[in-house]
């Protein structure tokens, strides 16, 4: 087997991924009349379907700002949940953009998906929890996008064991963490269709929190192709029986491809499992599936 199944988190949480620790988090700390006014962000996907999930339960408006980029399946799943969508321009700053643009007109509160110190506590929990049942870890593999999942794993376990190795996994094309790392300072990258759409989206290029978290505290950063992608979301779901999302698997791509490093336990996070279901289906029996205007087959 892969995985010891004790150490799986993330993707099996109300919403299909962990982000409702954050967005739970975050939501919980407002007071009274901005909870009245109401809540917006922009989201690939999965944020925005936490926000508006935690948001629902404590009866607070939210409105959920999406590019053209993010899966029929996802924004549907958010519709469900009573929350208001805007669809804005094809990549995530406009969607940002458009989220700005609502907190000036009504007030709203903007909840960043990842750079927002509560969102990025509220994801610190998963850390604490797997340093609890596996003390002996000496290093975690973290999903990476705009960072809020790695800056606050990072943070909780170094905080533990400062010897704990962060590995940091995100795809090839557009990624916007790795990119503004090796520059140095935050980048503006092209966003590219993905099996991994989970983890578009640049970091901003005024980053507040999670650039400087990541530059301090993640040890590695290491990307996959859409290939590797494809043959983790496969190997977790015949291995495994467990579906993953792209953005899911990016740990496990990377296990299999060789290119983790091991001196020790490893935790691996697999995030979230909200795959389009007729993509999590071909996958499974190996055949093609389409990433933008190529076809991809592991
Ligand atoms: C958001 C998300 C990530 C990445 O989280 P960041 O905080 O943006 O780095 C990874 N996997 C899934 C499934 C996600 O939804």
């Amino acid at each position: 087997m892969l995985l010891d199944r004790q150490s799986r988190q993330g993707h099996l949480q109300p919403i299909g991924a962990f982000k409702i620790r954050g967005a739970a988090h975050a939501l919980l700390r407002l007071d009274p009349e901005a909870r009245r006014r109401g809540v917006v962000c922009c989201s690939t996907g999965n944020h925005g379907k936490a926000i508006a999930y935690a948001a629902r339960h404590l009866g607070i408006p939210a409105t959920i700002c999406l590019s053209d980029l993010v899966p029929r399946a996802k924004a549907d799943a958010i519709a469900a949940l009573d929350a208001t969508i805007r669809r804005c321009g094809s990549s995530q700053d406009d969607a940002q953009k458009e989220a700005d643009r609502l907190v000036e007109e009504k007030g709203l509160t903007d909840i960043s998906p990842f750079d927002h110190r509560d969102v990025i506590l509220g994801q610190a929990t998963i850390a604490l929890e797997l340093l609890a049942e596996r003390p002996d870890l000496t290093q975690i593999v973290v999903p990476l996008s705009g960072g809020g999942l790695i800056g606050g794993v990072a943070f909780a376990a170094k905080a533990i064991k400062p010897a704990i190795r962060i590995t940091g996994v995100t795809m090839e094309h557009g990624a916007a963490m790795h990119e503004s790392l090796k520059a140095g300072r935050p980048v503006i990258v092209t966003e590219a269709p993905s099996l991994a759409d989970t983890l578009g989206g640049g970091i901003n290029l005024d980053n507040r929190w999670t650039f400087d978290l990541c530059r301090s505290l993640v040890d590695e950063t290491l990307l996959v192709s859409e290939e590797e992608i494809y043959r983790g979301m496969r190997a977790l779901f015949r291995q495994e029986r467990l579906i993953a999302e792209g953005g899911g698997a990016v740990g496990i791509a990377a296990l299999l491809a060789g290119k983790l490093r091991f001196d020790g336990p490893t935790a691996m996070i697999i995030s979230g499992q909200n795959a389009d279901l007729d993509q999590i289906l071909s996958v499974a029996r190996g055949d093609p599936v389409r990433v933008g205007d190529r076809m991809v087959k592991g």
